[in-house]
């Protein structure tokens, strides 16, 4: 009898499918000889503060040693940026891993998450693989005057059912670049029932120039079921360490340490994140440079004739009105790599991460 790993698998995992990372881009820059604008992943093209790279390379004789399985050093310094005890912190491999990780510890076949149409692509993914029903609620027009395409916060409340634990915000939102203000989020949280966790994903928050739109964590003491995560991947620029964290309520906290691996941040992240945490300089530097670049992109593009969506992020959604693929394939022959958007259902976009000046001057090039 033939050897059948699929049957083996839980049944649960027998209906996940592998991710998919679109382009293979260790290959793509072999092929172009390192000569490519990747303007896919909405990295910090501007680099992590030198103060990150010095302390990495203090640490590197160390990397023997298991790394402190708290995080304890970095733990004490968030805690006191956000002005919240240490309890209320918890650390991922990538803050992808904690939103997985919430939907391991809160979800399971019995009950239902909710999420936006065109929000973030993990939290369809941590649902699935928690077994849990999806309750994916239709997004905002596409001409939508503030936020095409965005989260429809009033549909959203009136998803969540007795049996939903987590409902998944993204502000701003990836792929879509929309956002919504402190008044909305409000309103939102004062609709969900303690019985269900929401998750506000701030990945791109210092991004965010728009008035009244600040972080959710103002919000934690009067929202126990509020849960904020944050990443060192984007406007901290290290994305290669994988490292990101939460913060939430001390008794949220702990059942996810329940199921956290013990050693997930390893040591160079560690003291990478701290000593990029204490460069506000260098974040105000990077910050600053994108909401000017974000701001003369959409400008170009616009001039040539692109609808650029609204964007309080580090990357563009441009609306072609059409499918994408033939520009994607325009853009890909010239080595510049944007991110397709099929997969999202939203075929008709390309979304474009802000790439140094030259990479954005070679895309408006191959654009002409
Ligand atoms: C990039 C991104 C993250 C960050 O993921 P990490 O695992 O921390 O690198 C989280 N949420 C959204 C919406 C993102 O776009």
């Amino acid at each position: 009898m033939s050897f059948d790993a699929t049957a083996l698998a839980n049944p649960i995992t027998r209906l996940l499918r592998a991710y998919d990372p679109g382009h293979d881009l260790p290959a793509l820059r072999l092929r172009f000889g390192g000569d490519l604008a990747e303007l896919g992943s909405n990295e910090a093209v501007l680099g992590p503060s030198p103060r990150a790279l010095k302390a990495m390379a203090e640490s590197l004789p160390d990397v023997f040693r298991y790394p402190d399985p708290q995080a304890g050093t970095l733990k004490h310094a968030l805690a006191a940026k956000w002005q919240v005890d240490c309890a209320a912190i918890a650390f991922g491999n990538g803050s992808h891993e904690l939103l997985m990780l919430l939907a391991q510890c809160f979800a399971d076949p019995g009950t239902s998450v909710v999420f936006s149409q065109f929000g973030f692509a993990v939290f369809a993914i941590a649902t699935a693989a928690a077994g849990a029903t999806p309750i994916c609620v239709t997004s905002l027009p596409g001409d939508h005057a503030s936020a095409p395409y965005g989260h429809d916060l009033d549909a959203l409340a009136a998803a969540v059912r007795a049996d939903t634990r987590i409902v998944y915000l993204a502000n701003p939102n990836n792929p879509t670049g929309t956002w919504f203000d402190d008044a909305e989020l409000d309103r939102f949280l004062a609709r969900v029932p303690k019985t269900c966790l929401v998750v506000v994903d701030e990945a791109y928050q210092e991004f965010v120039d728009a008035p009244g739109t600040s972080s959710a964590v103002r919000l934690l003491g009067r929202y126990p079921n509020l849960v904020v995560t944050r990443t060192f991947s984007k406007a901290y620029a290290l994305a290669g360490l994988r490292i990101g964290y939460l913060l939430a309520d001390e008794g949220v906290v702990g059942v996810l340490e329940r199921l956290r691996e013990s050693f997930n941040v390893n040591a160079l992240a560690q003291v990478a994140a701290l000593a990029a945490l204490g460069d506000v300089a260098h974040l105000q530097k990077v910050c600053a440079w994108t909401r000017h670049e974000r701001g003369w992109l959409a400008g170009e593009l616009s001039a040539r004739g692109y609808r650029v969506l609204p964007s309080q992020t580090n990357f563009l959604l441009v609306d072609l009105g059409g499918d994408a693929s033939g520009l994607e394939k325009h853009l890909f022959e010239r080595g510049v790599i944007v991110r397709p958007m099929a997969g999202y259902g939203l075929g008709h976009c390309v979304r474009i991460s802000l790439g140094t000046r030259s990479e954005s001057e070679r895309l408006l090039a191959a654009l002409s």
